[in-house]
């Protein structure tokens, strides 16, 4: 909880001056609210969702005299509530033989890496897990992949770089199976610049793994790189209109204040929200907890 907390201190210090330079002691009349709805929303809680928050608090407390902490506390029950829904850990299930999850997001968002503190945490459980070095396209993507796997000890499926994705995935459900893996976790290019081509790169992957196993990938998680801010929301809509995105991981969020765009996308797509990236090492994954992240939130 103090690492969330500090990982979100840029975004709850944000969000508590700007709630109380509207706040401090005051009654709660329609001007009030008003500004603190344009507080939220420049906060990336969207206006859909600033919208809801004030109505709920116009509600209990209108015209009533309010303090900041008083307004950041109701907010936080509310923004829990919000959450909650979304806040799934990711299922594995051991006798997939292997659990394959297919990881997508554009270029930069955090794949890589979030595979690796996976391949870390699922491998200090006792799972056998396997990483597959989709992202054939770039040298360094592999690389980087290659450099988890050494240092969390997991096997990773590589071919040269530029070589078919699909082609890639084939081979690594195949090894997977012939090492009895349990979680096979496969990396995705990002070349959202192109998107026919990575929109024809990523069926063909899902395809020829839905080929070996009709069930997989059982998981396709959508990483998105939390500074990005509202720019989230149309990843997440280009990615829903090429696989069939099952939930979400939320990185960078130790390096930017828009920390409240993952509520803004809980209520406008309600996907799961596995886990949330908090720093570049393997244990900056952490568990996404409604509560704890309202909390952390509103400071
Ligand atoms: P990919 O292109 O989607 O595979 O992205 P990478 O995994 O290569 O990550 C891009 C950069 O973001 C790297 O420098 C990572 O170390 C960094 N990164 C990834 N996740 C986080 C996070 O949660 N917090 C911070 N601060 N940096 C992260």
């Amino acid at each position: 909880f103090q690492k969330l907390k500090s990982g979100l201190s840029k975004s709850s210090t944000k969000i508590v001056s700007s709630i109380s330079s509207v706040i401090t002691k005051r009654k709660l009349d329609d001007e009030a609210l008003e500004e603190l709805e344009e507080a939220l929303i420049a906060a990336d809680l969207g206006p859909v969702t600033a919208a809801k928050l004030t109505a709920s608090l116009a509600k209990s407390r209108f015209d009533k005299e309010v303090t900041d902490e008083e307004v950041r506390g109701a907010l936080a029950e509310d923004i829990a509530i919000i959450l909650d829904p979304v806040a799934k850990p990711l299922e594995i299930d051991r006798s997939k033989g292997p659990h394959v999850v297919l990881v997508v997001g554009v270029n930069g968002s955090g794949k890589t890496t979030t595979i690796g503190k996976m391949a870390q945490h699922y491998s200090a459980q006792g799972l056998k897990v396997m990483l597959a070095a989709g992202d054939t396209f770039r040298a360094a993507a592999v690389e980087q992949l290659k450099i988890w796997g050494d240092r969390t000890g997991c096997k990773v499926v590589a071919r040269e770089t530029g070589a078919d994705a699909a082609g890639l995935a084939y081979d690594a459900i195949e090894s997977a199976r012939a090492e009895g893996a349990d979680l096979l976790l496969i990396d995705t290019a990002g070349r959202l610049h192109n998107k026919k081509d990575l929109m024809a790169e990523l069926e063909k992957v899902v395809r020829v793994i839905a080929k070996l196993d009709a069930s997989a990938p059982h998981n396709t998680l959508l990483v998105l790189d939390a500074t990005v801010g509202q720019n989230a929301h149309s990843q997440v809509e280009t990615f829903q209109s090429i696989v069939n995105v099952s939930g979400l991981v939320v990185t960078k969020l130790d390096g930017t204040a828009k920390g409240g765009v993952l509520v803004a996308l809980a209520e406008k797509f309600g996907l799961p929200v596995h886990a949330i990236g908090v720093g570049e090492t393997a244990d900056d994954l952490k568990p996404f907890e409604a509560d704890a992240y309202a909390k952390s939130l509103m400071g």
